[in-house]
């Protein structure tokens, strides 16, 4: 590419594309790098639950994009479904948490008075009307507005999105460095290879405070493994997300059902593990046992890009002029990406942010 571009995002995963996607509507020059395949590492892996796990457990910055991304999503998804013929299958499954303490359930009630979000808590009967194949428990909290994607099918509808808009988006380029000239960004370089730009977001996930690192700029985004198995179930045996001690299940409008997922600090190692697949099957076993009977058909893992700030990602301006973070999503990237892209695409232009910026900046 010999000209100077004026957007160069680094990153193909959720957080890349959605910024590139939201500055080519912006109206400016936009371009992506990848240094793999596009959408393959944690966003290809993650579940695609549209709630943060919990969510009263999370500090407002992340209720706020979450929030704004959840009233979005279902339009998006149909206007990707209609443009690229790939339906990221944004389905209402409603989120069912069994066996909190009393103590939490306040805390939880009370988080969705002040947020105006639907929560009820449900006795054995009423969880057994919801999700009839689940175990026996004898009182849940219930989320009825919690929807779900296909995150593999997001990604891959946004991309097509991309293409025919005529981003160009460069797959197989690994940037190694973050170019400057008298304190702007120029550009980034991969193997000798420059790519000239005038702006560059960093939309790395895991890798993103390796890549600011060479830049100068340290922050701690650091990789948090999960894994995650796939069972071949059936349609509607189950219908529900259900969440029971950090573990869930999501099943699919196709049968299968995903079973996740673990949380482990092991580096950038990716490999899948017996202790993992234990694990995992344990917890479905206490909320199904019904899935037993089940084959797994798939194991994998990948690489969240943990924070220290309490799972509230870096969204603004660091370093040398010109550079942009957007990334540190830790557990929520899906959920928060949308909102998280709209809020880096309005600093990044001078625009009315979407919501108060603040807490969010990595200056
Ligand atoms: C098991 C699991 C379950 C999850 N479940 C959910 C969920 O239910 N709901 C939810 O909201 N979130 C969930 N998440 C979290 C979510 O998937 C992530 O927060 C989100 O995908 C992060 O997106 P990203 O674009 O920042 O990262 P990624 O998808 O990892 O993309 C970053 C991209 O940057 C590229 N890159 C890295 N370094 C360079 C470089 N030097 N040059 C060029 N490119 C580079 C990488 O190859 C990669 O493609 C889950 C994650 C996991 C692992």
């Amino acid at each position: 590419m010999n000209r100077s571009i004026e957007f160069l995002v680094v990153g193909g995963g959720l957080i890349g594309l959605l910024t590139a996607k939201l500055l080519h509507q912006s109206g400016v020059d936009v371009a992506l790098v990848e240094k793999g395949e596009i959408g393959r590492e944690s966003s290809w892996a993650g579940g695609g639950i549209i709630s943060p796990l919990y969510p009263w457990r999370y500090p407002d910055a992340v209720t706020q994009l979450a929030l704004w991304g959840q009233r979005r999503y279902p339009k998006l998804c149909d206007q990707l479904a209609s443009e690229t013929g790939i339906d990221p299958e944004w389905t209402q499954s409603g989120l069912l948490m069994p066996n909190l303490s009393e103590k939490e359930i306040k805390v939880a009630l009370e988080w969705a008075e002040r947020y105006g979000y639907p929560m009820a808590q449900l006795n054995s009967e009423q969880i057994g009307d919801i999700e009839p194949h689940l175990s026996h428990f004898s009182s849940a909290l219930w989320m009825e507005s919690v929807a779900q994607i296909r995150n593999p099918r997001l990604v891959q509808s946004l991309k097509r999105s991309l293409e025919l808009s005529g981003v160009p988006l460069i797959e197989g380029f690994e940037v190694d460095r973050i170019v400057e000239s008298n304190g702007r960004v120029s550009g980034v370089e991969a193997g000798g290879v420059l790519v000239s730009a005038q702006h560059v977001i960093v939309c790395g996930g895991a890798w993103s405070g390796e890549i600011l690192k060479r830049a100068g700029v340290e922050l701690s985004i650091s990789p948090v493994k999960g894994q995650m198995l796939l069972l071949k179930s059936e349609p509607d045996l189950l219908k529900r997300i259900t969440l029971l001690e950090g573990h869930y299940l999501i099943p699919r409008r196709d049968g299968r059902v995903l079973i996740g997922s673990t949380l482990e600090h092991d580096g950038f190692n990716k490999e899948t593990t017996d202790n993992a697949k234990e694990e995992l099957l344990a917890a479905m076993e206490e909320l199904a046992p019904e899935l037993n009977r089940f084959e797994v058909e798939m194991q994998w893992s990948g690489l969240r890009p943990g924070s220290s700030n309490q799972g509230i990602p870096f969204i603004g301006s660091c370093g040398p002029d010109g550079l942009f973070i957007n990334s540190g999503h830790f557990r929520n990237g899906v959920v928060l990406g949308y909102a998280s892209a709209q809020l880096l695409v309005d600093m990044a232009l001078g625009h009315e942010p979407i919501i108060n910026p603040a807490p969010y900046l990595a200056d």
